[in-house]
């Protein structure tokens, strides 16, 4: 009899958590990741604990890549592109290896190109990052315009807030939220929910380290987080101003500052207010390659363009293919990590039920 083999394709934390789950079942696993790494976007991210865990997930993906790394029944192909998909009793990818990895541990293949079948495939494709070049705050233009997830990065490299104009700690910062998220114009009209827990842990996580500076937080809504975010929200409230506003433009003023203009609704009147650093809290949009994988593999996206996860509690209505993770639509990394060992359990049932071997 055949061993069962599985598929995943995408090396963030959803697709991570499914291999690991996946081959504690003693199943094979043969992990494919575009990028020369794994850990998916949430790898760049900072811890958040002030004087305790904020719960953020960003610890959660380096011990997920380690175990992942260590573990024999995965093979890890990074670098990876998928070149062609058939299918009759089971999947065959033929796969292209751009180069060899030099950046991580783990060991990776080193033909160019390789074949693997598979009995089931799961979609962990993630996100793209809304790029806010088109959206009159000068990103790109103005050298501290930045976006929340490299204010992670800085704050994970750094430890502290800088203005990349001068590697300066920033005065005042200002965050605006919901950038490309909510949004009519673009038809993005969902919220991306992991973005006011980003700005909020990540502006209270500046105020203990760098006290000094002032920090601003423009909003449409505040989407709640946790079990606890009623307390947090009324801790964050004393540190951070909250203004529930988005405003229209930024200008570039003196001493690379940046001018902000806002209507003010209580005060009824517009505001002008100039801060040394902006961070756009950009919104999580679908991959533009996930659709044309998902056609590949015969499985729908939504009008949104994420994909319809075909995780069915009745897995014979299941194709083998599966979905975990942002590809399906925004998450935070304990969901998605959350969904990714869901998702490890429905491909088992799956095998189980079309009793392929593992
Ligand atoms: Fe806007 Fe907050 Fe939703 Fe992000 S999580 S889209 S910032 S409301």
């Amino acid at each position: 009899m055949k061993s069962s083999n599985v598929l995943v394709i995408g090396g963030g934390i959803a697709g991570l958590t499914a291999a690991y789950e996946l081959a504690k079942l003693d199943i094979n696993v043969e992990l494919v990741e575009k990028t020369p790494f794994l850990g998916g976007h949430a790898a760049r991210f900072t811890c958040k604990a002030t004087e305790c865990c904020e719960k953020c997930g960003a610890c959660m993906v380096e011990e997920k890549i380690q175990k992942v790394s260590q573990n024999k029944n995965i093979k890890i192909h990074t670098n990876a592109t998928l070149n062609t998909i058939s299918r009759n009793d089971r999947f065959y990818f033929n796969i292209h290896i751009n180069g060899q990895n030099k950046e991580t541990d783990v060991s990776v293949s080193k033909e160019n190109d390789i074949s693997i079948s598979a009995d089931a495939v799961i979609m962990a494709t993630g996100f793209t990052p809304y790029y806010p070049a088109k959206k009159p705050y000068g990103y790109k233009v103005f050298d501290n315009v930045i976006t929340n997830l490299e204010l992670e990065e800085m704050l994970r490299n750094n430890n502290i807030a800088v203005k990349p104009s001068d590697k300066q700690a920033p005065d005042k910062i200002a965050f605006i939220q919901c950038v490309g998220s909510r949004d009519s114009k673009l038809n993005h009209l969902w919220c991306s929910k992991i973005c006011c827990a980003s700005a909020l842990r990540m502006a209270r996580l500046i105020k203990r380290r760098q006290p000094e500076t002032s920090i601003t937080i423009f909003y449409i809504d505040i989407q709640g987080f946790g079990n606890d975010f009623e307390n947090f929200y009324e801790k964050a409230k004393k540190d951070i101003k909250l203004i529930r506003a988005i405003p229209a433009d930024i200008y570039k003023v003196e001493n690379e500052r940046l001018k902000l203009e806002y209507f003010d609704h209580l005060l009824m009147q517009p505001i002008e207010e100039v801060y040394d650093m902006v961070v756009l809290s950009v919104a999580i949009t679908p991959k533009n390659e996930s659709k044309e994988l998902a056609d590949s593999l015969g499985i729908e996206t939504y009008d949104t363009g994420f994909i319809k996860s075909c995780n069915k509690d009745d897995t014979a209505t299941s194709n083998g293919v599966f979905v975990a993770g942002t590809a399906g639509g925004p998450l935070s990394i304990s969901e998605s990590a959350a969904q990714g060992a869901k998702t490890a359990w429905d491909v088992k049932k799956y095998l189980n039920k079309n009793q392929l071997e593992f």
